[in-house]
């Protein structure tokens, strides 16, 4: 017992020292130091007024956010006791690797022979693009399928965001993300190994792809949180700004399904779903059927999303059932007259 606590303890302090984690300290300062000089400059507040805007204890103490704190604490005790069921990218990697090794090509050649510095280059770029696009899609998914969509309500219940919402999520949908993370490496990894063997590395900046890195410095943590910033226009066709992502969190129907995209928005872009930034200054977040305090305890967070989802697959049974109930009686109709036929003829 002593031991798996401990483990709690490396993991909690993990989040906040390790770079590869979004709630990494630095991310966390770079976040504060942007949102303050915007404050300061395009919002044109006062230096106290600008750090009680973004230490708001409206929003840090509210009912949203302890919940947010709470589910933060069981999920990582949750991943602890999880983690080593999951399927992970080596798996994955070593899986298509040797399916590629088997495979048959012809006279296709793949003889490519390009500098050391070019295929870390590319796979730095494809593990990065190849993962957020994987990231949009699922996203999509929890959205437009009502069985996972009771369970990203989970994320969207929050009132009130702060860099720890991020982590406001039901256990099943980390699991089904962690999932996704491993075909998406697995994959990336394998092809690249298979084309370039020993050359494959990650360009890294402490430890995390430079293009995450990057996007973590430049503030990633505002997407959840209540300063709203927006970028120029043409730039929120190419990446997420906080405002847009607060605007995803919106109750209004008019911002439903809109900015699923994690780092890039030309996802939403691509594929319809782009809505470019307002002012988020009193919008109001959370899921419209549930505003409740109840939104935030542990039954809401935990129970609820599962009891949903047995619901609806006993309402989809049952339809499936009359439909092919439907269609056997149908059937049966039919084949009577041919039956008839068939007795007449023989007699
Ligand atoms: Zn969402
Ligand atoms: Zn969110």
């Amino acid at each position: 017992m002593a031991v798996q606590v401990f483990d709690f303890g490396i993991s909690l302090f993990e989040h906040l020292f390790d770079p590869k984690k979004r709630l990494f300290i630095g991310y966390l300062i770079a976040a504060l130091g942007i949102a303050f000089f915007w404050l300061l400059i395009s919002k044109k507040l006062t230096i106290r007024l600008a750090l009680r805007k973004i230490f708001d204890r409206k929003v840090f103490f509210s009912t949203s956010s302890r919940a947010d704190f709470k589910v933060f604490l069981i999920n990582r005790a949750f991943t602890l006791f999880i983690s080593p069921l999951l399927l992970t990218q080596l798996v994955v990697a070593t899986f298509i690797f040797n399916l590629l090794l088997k495979v048959d090509w012809g006279t296709w050649s793949f003889a490519l022979a390009p500098s050391k510095a070019v295929v870390v280059a590319s796979f730095t770029f494809c593990v990065f693009v190849l993962d957020d696009f994987t990231k949009y899609i699922v996203h999509r998914w929890m959205h437009k399928w009502p069985l996972l969509w009771s369970l990203h309500k989970v994320h969207h219940s929050a009132s009130h965001l702060t860099p720890i919402t991020i982590y406001r999520t039901h256990p099943l949908e980390g699991i089904l993300f962690s999932l996704r993370s491993a075909f998406t490496q697995g994959i990336s990894i394998a092809v690249f190994f298979y084309l370039f063997g020993n050359q494959v590395d990650l360009f890294t900046v402490l430890g995390a792809n430079v293009l995450v890195f990057v996007f973590n410095v430049a503030g990633s943590n505002l997407r959840h949180s209540h300063i709203g910033i927006q970028y120029w226009r043409w730039l929120e066709y190419i990446l997420i700004s906080p405002a847009q992502h607060q605007l995803h969190h919106s109750i209004a129907t008019e911002h439903y399904d809109k900015n699923f995209g994690a780092t890039l928005a030309l996802w939403d872009w691509l594929f319809g779903s782009l809505h470019h930034s307002i002012e988020t200054e009193g919008l109001a977040l959370g899921v419209e059927d549930d505003t409740s305090e109840a939104a935030h305890g542990l039954y809401a967070l935990y129970v609820l999303p599962l009891v949903e989802m047995a619901n609806y697959l006993t309402k989809k049974t049952k339809e499936l059932k009359a439909a092919i109930w439907r269609v056997a009686h149908r059937l049966r109709w039919r084949a009577k007259p041919g039956l008839k036929n068939r007795i007449k003829s023989s007699s």
